[in-house]
C-alpha cells in the first residue's frame, strides 16, 4: 500500500497553497471589515485565478475547464480552505451537472461560465423544501412557446454575482418530474426577493429569489424532464466532497495557529503550550484532523482514480462530509478556548473560522440527512463499504 502523493500532485498542492497565501489571505481583512470586496480587490482577484489556470478545475478542458480529477480537485480546495470570509468560493467551479449540457447549451453557458465571463448559482432551497427536495413548490409548467416558471428560492449561493440560476423545478407541478432549469437573472419575472444576513462572513450574498411567470424556452432544460434530483445528486456528491476538503485544510490552520499561539503565550510563568490542559486539546485537535485528512484523501482517490461506482461515491461521499465538517466543528472550537479573549475577536482567523464553519453542518445536506444517506447504505447492503478497503 502506497500512500505517498505524486510528485505531480506535490506540485498541484504547492501551486494551490502559494495562490493562498498570494491572493486569498491578504483579502480576509477588508472582507471582514466590509463585509465583501471592493470592485477593484474583485477584479484582481479574478484575474489571479485566470492566470494561475484555477478556473473551472471541475470541468473538462475541452469545456474551458482544468479537468482536475476528484482527487486533484480535493488537494486544491483544502489549500483554499484555509482562507476565511469563503474566498475560496472567488474561484469560480461552475455546478457540475452543467457537464451533460447540449453543445449549444455549453456554448451559452458552461464555457462562458468556465471562463470566467459568466457565473452560475444553483437553486434548489425553498422556505417549505431544504432537506426534503420533493416538498419544492417551484412549477415549470408547458405551454405552447416552452416552459413558466413560478416560485420562490432561498439561500441561492453568490446569486448577487452570478448572471443565471440552474433552478430545480417540478415540471408541470408534479414532484415526480423533477426538473433543472437554466434561467438568465436579465429574464422578465426574475426578481430578488431580498438579501439576508448569515452568520459568516461570505465574500458573496445568498440572496432569496422570486420567479413570477418567467417564460424559457424548450431548450432551456438541463438534461430531461423528470432528471432533476440525479443532477442535483451530482452535485451534492462534488460539493460533499469539497466541503470535506475545505473544512480539513480550515482546520489545519486552526491546529496551526493554536500551536503558533500557546507556545508564545505566557501564563503562570510559562507558555500555555505546557499547561497540559492545553496540550491535550492541541492533541485531540490533532489526531482527529489525521483521522478526517485519512478518510477525505482515500475516498477522494477512490472518487478521483479508484474507479469506484457513482452510488457508492454517494455513499461514501455523505461520511466525507458528516466527519469532516463535524471534526472541523470540535477543532475551531477548542481553537477558540486556547486562544481565550482574543479567540473571540473578529480580527482573529480563528474567530471567523469559529463562525464560518458551522454551516458546513447544514448545507449541501445536515449531519442529520448524511447519517440517513449511511444508514439506507447500511440497512441496505450491510457495512463492507465503510469497513472494507478497496482492492487494486
Ligand atoms: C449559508 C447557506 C447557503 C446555502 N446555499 C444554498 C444554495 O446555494 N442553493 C440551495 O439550493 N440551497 C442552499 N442552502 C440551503 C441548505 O442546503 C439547506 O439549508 C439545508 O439543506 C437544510 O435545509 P433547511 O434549512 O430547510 O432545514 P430543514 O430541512 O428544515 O431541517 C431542519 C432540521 O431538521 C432536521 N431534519 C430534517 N429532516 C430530517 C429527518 N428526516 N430526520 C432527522 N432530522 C431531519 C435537519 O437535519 C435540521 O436539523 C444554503 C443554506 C445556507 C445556510
Amino acid at each position: 500500500m502506497d500512500l505517498r502523493v505524486t510528485d505531480d500532485d506535490r506540485e498541484l498542492r504547492d501551486r494551490a497553497k502559494a495562490f493562498t497565501q498570494e491572493h486569498l489571505i491578504p483579502l480576509e481583512a477588508e472582507c471582514e471589515e466590509h463585509d465583501g470586496l471592493s470592485e477593484e480587490s474583485a477584479a484582481k482577484a479574478r484575474a489571479a485565478v485566470l492566470e494561475w489556470s484555477f478556473n473551472a478545475i471541475n470541468h473538462a478542458r475541452e469545456d474551458g475547464g482544468q479537468g482536475l480529477d476528484l482527487f486533484q480537485q480535493v488537494i486544491v480546495e483544502e489549500q483554499w480552505g484555509h482562507a476565511t470570509g469563503a474566498l475560496w468560493d472567488i474561484p469560480w467551479r461552475p455546478s457540475i451537472p452543467l457537464k451533460v449540457a447540449t453543445e449549444a447549451q455549453k456554448e451559452k453557458y458552461l464555457r462562458p461560465a468556465c471562463r470566467g465571463e459568466r457565473r452560475d448559482a444553483y437553486a434548489i432551497t425553498e422556505a417549505a423544501a431544504g432537506s426534503d427536495p420533493a416538498m419544492v413548490e417551484t412549477t415549470a409548467r408547458r405551454d405552447a412557446d416552452g416552459w413558466v416558471l413560478n416560485g420562490t428560492k432561498w439561500h441561492v449561493t453568490s446569486g448577487d454575482v452570478a448572471d443565471f440560476l440552474v433552478v430545480h423545478a417540478h415540471a408541470d407541478g408534479d414532484p415526480s418530474k423533477p426538473t433543472v432549469f437554466f434561467v438568465d437573472k436579465q429574464l422578465p419575472g426574475v426578481r430578488v426577493v431580498r438579501t439576508p444576513k448569515y452568520m459568516h462572513t461570505f465574500v458573496f450574498e445568498h440572496p432569496i429569489f422570486a420567479l413570477e411567470d418567467v417564460r424559457v424556452a424548450d431548450d432551456e432544460v438541463l438534461g430531461d424532464v423528470g432528471q432533476g434530483y440525479e443532477l442535483t445528486k451530482d452535485w451534492f456528491v462534488e460539493e460533499r466532497l469539497m466541503i470535506g476538503a475545505r473544512t480539513v485544510g480550515a482546520s489545519t490552520r486552526a491546529l496551526d495557529l493554536s500551536l503558533a499561539f500557546a507556545k508564545e503565550r505566557v501564563q503562570f510563568g510559562k507558555p500555555i503550550v505546557e499547561h497540559q490542559a492545553i496540550e491535550f486539546m492541541l492533541a485531540d485537535m490533532a489526531a482527529e484532523l489525521i483521522a478526517a485528512k485519512s478518510m477525505l484523501y482515500r475516498v477522494a482517490w477512490q472518487a478521483g482514480r479508484g474507479g469506484v461506482s457513482r452510488k457508492d461515491l454517494h455513499a461514501l461521499a455523505s461520511a466525507v462530509k458528516l466527519i469532516c465538517s463535524e471534526t472541523a466543528g470540535r477543532i475551531v472550537d477548542k481553537a477558540v478556548q486556547i486562544h481565550g479573549g482574543r479567540g473571540y475577536m473578529r480580527e482573529e482567523p480563528v474567530e471567523r473560522l469559529y463562525r464560518e464553519l458551522r454551516v458546513d453542518r447544514i448545507w449541501e445536506g445536515t449531519s442529520e440527512i448524511q447519517r440517513i444517506v449511511i444508514g439506507n447504505e447500511l440497512r441496505k447492503r450491510g457495512s463492507d463499504l465503510y469497513t472494507g478497503w478497496p482492492t487494486a
